[in-house]
């Protein structure tokens, strides 16, 4: 037997009922803000994430899937959505439409090569949004804004979000002074990326899980102190507006994020009832010289990414259920070749016309055609009978009242229509009780 690829995952059934139900949140989210949906291509030009997400950062060095095409290219499959969304706004001159900033939504799979365990595989689906041609920190704070109410409206309501500044590029460049300043004398107790991250990176140095509890981390100094006048005030307008958007967060000078392109605002969303490492759902930043990095004008940009899988994870931990129907509105019986022309038509007719209906596939008998309809937890079962069908009727039975109605072919929509909002009815009524 050949098995699925390490670290990926096949969706099915139930799972993919509830990815489906996330995804429909997030699309009607998104278009309440006016996010235009983006998909980019699977594949880039490996030079895309070297310039981008950075040649020093762990993605690059360690985590791309690279491959050459037949054709001699080198290619990579995207680790993460930003940099092809940037490279497709410079490609189709985005910055020159009437319409600005330009607002965009993408949802779909991203692919690195980590070890797998729980909420990291190697491919896994993000959505996220990138919003250019702004600075202003109103677009940063809708954007924290939004994917919080993401959460929200899917059914979290343990997520807080960590913000931090990393300044413009004056000021993180006085830090980095600062820092390796400051972690030079401690080398040897770094853990052996950290070591390495001194010369390349040294801002990563603060993000490291592995020396997070130790004195040296604790006390190293904090951005914030070396944010210039300008840096400053930007931050501090986010947090600002974020007070008036009611979005619950905290300011944590640790969060640097794992990608080369970020400046100014950094943030992380992280639900509580989650442990460990993975209860980071998603994050983002501003990235205002990642467009003209990769051959664009000097365009501001800011945006966030955030796993599905994670979402999943987090709603587990929060024991929230979705609300995900799995019931169908009818089952048609039937025993000979007329009735199941009757079951062919009528099942389609009822579709086309809003309800969920199913029928025999297998030629069983009557009883196993029921048990099939229970377990389907059909709302209604209908025995085609011949002799009903030539005088223009048909039975349906309701499977949990047991009432059965004899009903004119003609009236059927209109009788499933009535008894579907008598139930809703009956569902507000029992609520209201409760
Ligand atoms: P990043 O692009 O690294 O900032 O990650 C943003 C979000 O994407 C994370 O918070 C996760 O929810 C998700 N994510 C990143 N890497 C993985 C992975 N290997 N497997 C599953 N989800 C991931």
């Amino acid at each position: 037997m050949i098995s699925k690829p390490k670290g990926t995952e096949d969706i099915i059934f139930n799972k993919a009922k509830q990815i489906k139900y996330v995804e429909k949140v997030i699309d009607e989210v998104m278009e309440k803000y006016n996010y235009n949906y983006i998909d980019t291509p699977i594949f880039e030009s490996t030079e895309l994430f070297h310039r981008s997400v950075g040649d020093a950062s762990d993605i690059v060095t360690k985590e791309t899937y690279d491959f050459t095409d037949r054709g001699g290219r080198e290619m990579t499959l995207r680790p993460e959505g930003t940099a092809g969304v940037v490279r497709s706004y410079i490609e189709n001159k985005m910055y020159g439409m009437a319409s600005q900033p330009i607002k965009l939504y993408y949802n779909g799979p991203m692919f690195r090569y980590e070890r797998p365990q729980a909420g990291r595989d190697r491919q896994f689906s993000q959505f996220g949004v990138e919003v250019l041609g702004s600075d202003d920190a109103m677009v940063d704070a809708e954007v924290i804004s939004l994917a919080y109410n993401i959460y929200k409206t899917i059914g979290l309501s343990n997520i807080v979000v960590n913000i931090n500044s990393l300044g413009d590029t004056e000021s993180r460049d006085n830090y980095r002074k600062l820092i390796v300043d400051y972690f030079t004398p401690h080398i040897d107790d770094l853990c052996d990326d950290c070591k390495r991250r001194l010369n390349s990176n040294p801002l990563r140095i603060l993000d490291c899980k592995v020396d997070a509890d130790s004195e040296i981390m604790k006390n190293a100094p904090s951005i914030l102190d070396s944010l210039n006048k300008e840096s400053r005030q930007h931050f501090d307008k986010v947090c600002e507006y974020l007070d008036i958007l009611q979005v619950p967060y905290s300011i944590n000078s640790s969060i640097v994020r794992g990608l080369d392109y970020y400046d100014h605002t950094v943030f992380e969303f992280v639900d509580k009832s989650m442990e460990g490492n993975s209860n980071v759902l998603g994050g983002g930043g501003r990235y205002n010289n990642l467009v003209k990095e990769l051959g664009g004008e000097d365009i501001p940009a800011v945006g966030f990414a955030s796993g599905i899988s994670r979402v999943l994870l987090a709603l587990e931990a929060e024991e929230v259920s979705l609300d995900i129907n799995e019931d169908i509105d009818l089952f048609l019986l039937y025993v000979n070749e007329v009735e199941k022309n009757y079951a062919i038509y009528l099942t389609q007719e009822l579709r086309m016309n809003g309800f969920i209906v199913e029928t025999e596939y297998l030629n069983r008998s009557l009883k196993a055609q029921f048990r099939q309809a229970d377990r389907l937890n059909s709302k209604f079962v209908s025995v085609l009978n011949s002799e009903d069908l030539d005088n223009n009727e048909i039975k349906v039975k309701n499977t949990k009242t047991k009432e059965e109605d004899v009903i004119n072919l003609d009236a059927l929509i209109y009788y499933l229509e009535e008894k579907s909002n008598d139930e809703v009815m009956d569902d507000i009524y029992n609520l209201d009780n409760e």
